[in-house]
């Protein structure tokens, strides 16, 4: 039986990033890895970190007693945690756990990495964000038990810490049973039709004994992540998640006991489960309902992404409802006296909510925004009061909370304080240019069409005169270390411009005389001034601000500083003309111009909230535009435009598509569409499976379209044929993710492939991606095999 008497604190976060303020974990786990430092100094160098971290919570406004603070911990990733916690390992990685079949923390790190011929676990984005989690492998035999007790360990040191200090009851939190499985993929060799959802009774009792130890370790929380009801992108349909999550939490939540009857001590802590992301409720069904209608005592909803309840859920009334009003996704100050107004709402006895008791949360973990915005010297005061990072984000919520406690009257300072941000920043010079609104205000359809592709391509040819078969590369080549630090000598002032310049320019007669002697078809200037794709031109737009420690994890150890993109997005001078015009002074072959597409920078950066996506996204479309115009104008002849991102940034909901295709296509266009109809537009994308947008990667009508193809076998040349694609395409013929050199016989037969199911003419060649994380040894091998096979096809033709 649920208890009705177990409130939840009313202030609490999701989680928070674990990373550390100056990045100590990444520095700590690189280090263990590089073999400097030993498990257990890594351990100590943790265990101080989330000491830190809940305690830091704690100042900031979360109770130390009530399981306010969430144990949100992870080494790598929490899905990689989740594995561990089951010892759910793949096979070929069987042998490194423990009799018990535990993952010490050494193997744990080789399942997220591999080893050898062992591949590590598989990659992806988590939900809409840009991190990523490793991909379960999960078949019949998978082995799945409560093997792993360090949460238990974790919880236990901070509530009776070593050091005798301010002591923190945290709320252990971990990936949820149905979402673990939902994004699990079938193990290798599992039986046609098996899924990993057939396993649930297995996980779910392995999780029923994980809550068995926390309880019996004094833990009055756990938190469980079910992010997967937000989505309806992947395969099973909601019946069966809706059954799945019955079933589970019946068993978690029913039959465990959460309190002690006379000698029987708890069997569970009380349970919150999370739907971050997005909205619970959708035309598939109805999530909301769904976990209201279980034993568990609080279910937290993302109310940033999602709507408010119009009216009362059957079951709401006996649990707490955690009411995500703060963005953990962004990094915007809220307009607390809206949020109160929205937590008042439900909070009102009339709401017909029927909450039996409410706390203010955040929408989503704070794990993609950066620390604290005290943090950034070098961000202006005015900017800096309209943001709100993980620190000021958990003030935000205590405020809240207190103002819904003990009214407003409690918080006026503070609502006054946000409400004046909200004002200054609406008015605030280069918020709104109205040059820019004007500029797109008079857009029409025409602006995104070029002549027709059968014009195009006969210009195109005539002005480059390409052989069949033609190659080329991505962009980069590879950044090595002397890059690197030059790059960064001349940002610390310590390079003058014009010895930076002499370098890069070194560089780039290196690279485009490399590609000369390597026959390549198509040359590029290779990226050397480019610290990050999108980062770069962040930098020199009007309309973007750059942060000095605004570290997010992207993955593992790796971090990123993602712009910050506050107001209208203009172009106050040429972005790469400089250097691509300089490349082409050197060669008599074409060079291809390199710009970052509109859809990947705004994807890759955090984007405002007081203007729709796709006019944020037309503007940096007319700033690129201008871009390509200024290439032209130095006799550059093909332009690349590259949108990594079109495909992850889809939403997770199937209706919301036809919306986010319909503005990222047209900006695509209308970066690109004012070329010369003898300019030959490129695109590229970092992906083989376009399954939803595969209609919408036609719809951008570049001339050529590079896409990764090696791993997968050229499969999506026909998908794309299939599709009705038929200009340019580039299928990737060397997977530049592993240093591994592709034989020209390999390389051959994938041309041929590809040569096989369209139009030969279409076919270029060319590598699955950027080589700025190859070494120049294998890299020119790669290469010089990737021309020679494009020859020797091509003398067939
Ligand atoms: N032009 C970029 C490069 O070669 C493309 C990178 C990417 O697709 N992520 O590095
Ligand atoms: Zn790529």
């Amino acid at each position: 039986m649920a208890v009705t008497n177990t409130h939840l604190p009313n202030a609490t976060v999701l989680g928070y990033p674990r990373i550390g303020r100056r990045r100590e974990l990444k520095r700590a786990v690189e280090s263990f890895w590089a073999g400097r430092t030993t498990a257990d100094e890594l351990e100590a160098t943790a265990r101080d970190l989330r000491l830190a971290t809940a305690r830091r919570l704690v100042d900031l406004g979360l109770e130390a007693g009530t399981a306010a603070v969430p144990g949100s911990f992870s080494y790598y990733d929490q899905v990689l945690d989740a594995v561990a916690l089951l010892g759910a390992v793949p096979d070929r990685f069987a042998g490194l756990t423990t009799d018990g079949g535990r993952l010490p923390l050494d193997a744990y790190f080789t399942v997220a990495r591999g080893e050898g011929d062992n591949a590590p676990l598989e990659m992806t984005k988590w939900f809409d964000t840009n991190y990523h989690y490793l991909v379960p492998e999960i078949g019949p035999d998978t082995p799945i038990g409560y093997t792993d007790d360090r949460a238990v360990r974790e919880f236990t040191e901070l509530a009776n810490p070593a050091d005798g200090g301010q002591a923190v009851v945290t709320r252990p939190a971990f990936v949820g049973p149905v979402t673990f499985l939902l994004l699990s993929k079938p193990a290798d060799g599992s039986p046609e039709g098996f899924r990993p959802l057939d396993r649930l009774d297995d996980v779910v009792a392995a999780y029923a004994d994980l809550l068995r130890a926390l309880a019996a370790a004094g833990a009055p929380w756990v938190q469980l992540d079910e992010p997967a009801l937000v989505t309806d992108l992947l395969d099973v349909p909601f019946d069966e998640v809706a059954d799945a999550v019955r079933r589970a939490y019946t068993a978690l939540a029913t039959e465990l006991s959460p309190t002690a009857d006379g000698d029987t001590p708890a069997q569970r802590p009380a349970i919150l489960v999370t739907a971050p992301y997005g909205d619970l409720r959708s035309d598939a069904g109805d999530g909301l309902a769904l976990l209201a209608g279980t034993d568990v005592e609080a279910v937290a909803i993302d109310l940033v992404r999602g709507a408010v309840p119009a009216g009362p859920v059957p079951g709401l009334e006996n649990k707490t409802l955690v009411a995500g009003v703060i963005d953990g996704h962004n990094i915007w100050r809220a307009d607390l006296d809206a949020r109160l107004s929205t937590l008042e709402g439900l909070a009102a006895p009339g709401s017909g909510l029927g909450a039996g008791a409410l706390a203010v949360g955040t929408s989503t973990s704070l794990l993609h925004v950066p620390h604290d915005v005290a943090d950034e010297p070098r961000l202006g005061e005015d900017l800096k009061s309209w943001l709100a990072f993980a620190d000021q984000k958990v003030g935000e919520v205590a405020t809240l909370a207190t103002g819904l406690a003990e009214g407003r009257a409690a918080v006026a300072d503070r609502l006054a304080e946000s409400t004046a941000a909200v004002r200054s920043r609406a008015a605030a010079p280069g918020v709104v240019v109205p040059e820019v609104r004007e500029r797109t205000a008079a857009l029409t359809p025409a602006d995104g069409e070029r002549a027709p592709y059968a014009e195009r391509a006969a210009a195109q040819q005539a002005r480059l005169n390409l052989p069949p078969l033609p190659t080329t590369t991505i962009g980069s080549f590879p950044q090595t270390s002397e890059i690197r630090s030059t790059r960064a000598a001349w940002v610390r002032g310590e390079l003058s411009d014009a010895d930076y310049t002499a370098a890069m320019r070194a560089e780039i007669a290196s690279t485009v005389a490399l590609q000369e002697e390597l026959g390549l078809d198509v040359l590029v200037h290779g990226e050397p001034e480019r610290n990050d794709m999108v980062q770069y031109f962040a930098e020199q737009l009007d309309g973007f601000a750059t942060t000095v420690n605004g570290w997010v994890q992207s993955y593992g150890s790796r971090c990123v500083r993602p712009p910050i993109l506050w107001g209208d997005v203009s172009r106050p001078a040429p972005l790469t003309v400089e250097w691509t015009a300089y490349a082409a002074s050197l060669t008599d072959k074409p060079v291809k111009g390199m710009l970052t597409g509109p859809v990947t920078i705004l994807a890759w950066s955090f984007v405002r909230d007081d203007l729709p996506l796709g006019d944020t996204a037309d503007q940096v479309a007319l700033a690129l535009r201008d871009e390509v115009t200024d290439l032209e104008a130095a006799g550059i002849g093909v332009v690349q435009v590259d949108e990594p991102a079109l495909r992850e940034l889809l939403p997770l909901r199937r209706a919301a598509h036809p919306g986010y295709l319909d503005w990222s296509v047209r900006s695509f266009r209308l970066s690109t569409a004012g070329a010369d109809t003898a300019t030959q537009v490129h695109t590229h994308l970092c992906y083989s499976e376009f399954g939803q947008v595969i209609g919408a990667i036609d719809g951008l009508d570049a001339d050529v379209t590079s896409v990764e193809a090696a791993r997968s076998r050229m499969e999506i040349v026909p998908e794309l044929a299939d599709a009705g694609y038929g200009r340019g395409i580039g299928p990737g013929v060397y997977d530049i993710h592993s240093p591994r050199v592709p034989s020209v016989d390999e390389v051959t037969d994938l041309v041929e492939l590809a040569a096989k199911s369209i139009d030969p003419r279409l076919v270029w060649v060319n590598p699955d991606c950027g080589l700025k994380t190859r070494a120049y040894a294998e890299t020119k091998e790669s290469l010089a095999n990737l021309v020679t096979a494009a020859r020797t096809v091509r003398a067939t033709l």
